[in-house]
């Protein structure tokens, strides 16, 4: 789709500051430095709109990005970041489990993975998770032209069998520098969004 709108809508730490209204809304979610932000910005051509407190130390946030006036992306912070405390994982742990079993106009959840290496355990739980609440997922094998082609169906296997990916959930193979799979992922996304 052609980006025309793309705007930070709050960054939201409970559900009273949740936008209102019934847009459908798509979650992002992935292990810190996977490139989720980088994904993010690619498929919606912008150069650093999904950074705002995604990093590791900030505040753990949701942030609300609406798209074009019609779609809703919550940009999750990432998980499995080593030096993190008990206390900010637990309160990680509160606030995206609040988010995913409360909030009605999540249609998806794109989980951002790593095509060059096996899903970690981080990636295993954050899928079953979803699973468990019934939540389609759009999986994005990202960095794809960090190897070879010959190699990104035997590699996108390994992440297929590690996940043990659901019958209708989705798998795109991606690269935020070559912009491979943006279609795709798009396709997708506007399918489990109804749009
Ligand atoms: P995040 O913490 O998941 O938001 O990760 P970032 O988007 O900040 O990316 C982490 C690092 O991986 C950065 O240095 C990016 O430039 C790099 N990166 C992200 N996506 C890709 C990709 O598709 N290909 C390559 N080669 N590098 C990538």
């Amino acid at each position: 789709m052609k980006v025309t709108k793309a705007d930070i809508v709050i960054s939201a730490v409970k559900p009273a500051q949740y936008p209102e209204g019934n847009l459908p809304e798509i979650a992002l979610a992935g292990r810190s430095n996977v490139g989720k932000s980088s994904f993010i910005n690619k498929i919606l051509n912008r150069k650093s709109l999904a950074r705002i407190s995604s990093k590791p130390g900030k505040t753990q946030t949701l942030n609300f990005f609406l798209i074009n006036d019609i779609i809703h992306f919550v940009d999750v912070p990432g998980y499995g970041y080593a030096k993190v405390s008990k206390t900010e994982r637990e309160a990680w742990g509160k606030m995206i489990e609040t988010y995913f079993t409360t909030r009605e106009q999540l249609k998806a959840t794109v989980l951002v993975v790593d095509l060059r290496h096996e899903p970690t355990n981080d990636d295993v739980m954050m899928y079953n998770f979803l699973k468990h609440y019934e939540i389609p997922v759009i999986v994005v094998a990202t960095k794809a032209d960090k190897i070879p082609k010959g190699k990104w169906q035997k590699h996108l296997k390994v992440v297929k069998e590690a996940l043990d990916i659901a019958e209708g959930d989705e798998i795109v193979l991606f690269s935020s520098e070559t912009g491979l799979g943006k279609d795709e992922a798009w396709k997708a996304i506007y399918r489990f969004a109804g749009l």
